[in-house]
């Protein structure tokens, strides 16, 4: 489905990322971890397609198509989904308009007619009723004075309805609280399927405590420095990242 093939990004002269080489199929579910400023967010932003980044060598392909030279709203319209895509308030305007619109947009951008109103509508309360989500959070305005868990759960929500073919979850370093946590993993694990993948970015191992990956990759100053099945991630949060760097000098 994604498949990563020695990607290098700059910041401005700074090159970031590395020569990162990732392969993701559908149906699994990757967690990349390493040290703050290892590049983590910048991978994610590079694949979703910020233009800030700017790639300097590599590709990368989704469904065996080359996708760097598309714009962020083109690959969101493949089905790349990355968390806090939409983090704007917008007072006046609702977490369902919101999401009806966007849903219209990438149907727009396929040739397709708008979602008919009463089919839309089922959607949303089927999607709803599966997160747990309550009418009134979906008539709020969008992300107005939402505290971190509404934030997660309206991005979750967003998730759940354009269905994204790739979903990438940078869960930064702010520290999820517990409610927050469950929010995000009960989601992911409801949404998950055997069509579908993650990349969940977190620099805690707890979040996996939840949605268990099927692989771990370490990333460390702009490379994967080591990937493994879950177990990596126990590891890394009992003996941090100091063994690899150890294991990488011999
Ligand atoms: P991580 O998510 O792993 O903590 P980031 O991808 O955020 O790491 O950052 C990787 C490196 O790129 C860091 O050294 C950071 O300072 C730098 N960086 C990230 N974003 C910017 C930016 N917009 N301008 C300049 N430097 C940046
Ligand atoms: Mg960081
Ligand atoms: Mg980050």
């Amino acid at each position: 489905m994604l498949k990563i093939e020695n990607l290098h990004s700059n910041i401005g002269d700074k090159a970031i990322l590395k020569g990162i080489n990732l392969d993701v199929k559908p149906g699994e579910v990757h967690a990349i971890m390493g040290p703050n400023g290892a590049g983590k967010s910048t991978l994610a932003s590079v694949v979703a397609g910020k233009e800030e980044y700017e790639i300097t060598e590599g590709r990368i392909l989704l469904d065996k198509e080359n996708i760097e030279d598309l714009s962020a709203e083109e690959r969101a319209h493949k089905g790349i989904f990355l968390s806090f895509q939409y983090p704007v308030e917008i007072p006046g305007v609702s977490v369902t308009n919101f999401m009806k619109t966007a849903i219209n947009e990438t149907r727009k951008a396929k040739g397709l007619e708008d979602m008919p109103a009463n089919e839309m509508l089922k959607m949303i309360k089927e999607k709803a009723e599966l997160l747990e989500i309550d009418r009134k959070f979906l008539s709020r305005s969008l992300n107005e004075g939402f505290s971190g868990g509404e934030k997660k759960r309206n991005e979750i929500f967003q998730m759940a309805m354009l269905e994204p073919k790739l979903a990438i979850l940078d869960e930064t370093d702010s520290g999820l609280d517990i409610d927050a946590l469950r929010i995000v993993s009960n989601g992911v694990n409801k949404l998950k399927s055997k069509d579908n993948a993650v990349i969940v970015i977190t620099h805690y191992q707890r979040l996996l405590d939840y949605i268990v990956p099927d692989f771990v990759h370490v990333l460390m100053d702009g490379k994967i420095v080591k990937s493994g099945d879950a177990s990596l991630a126990l590891k890394l949060e009992e003996k941090g990242y100091d063994w690899i760097k150890e294991e990488m000098k011999a």
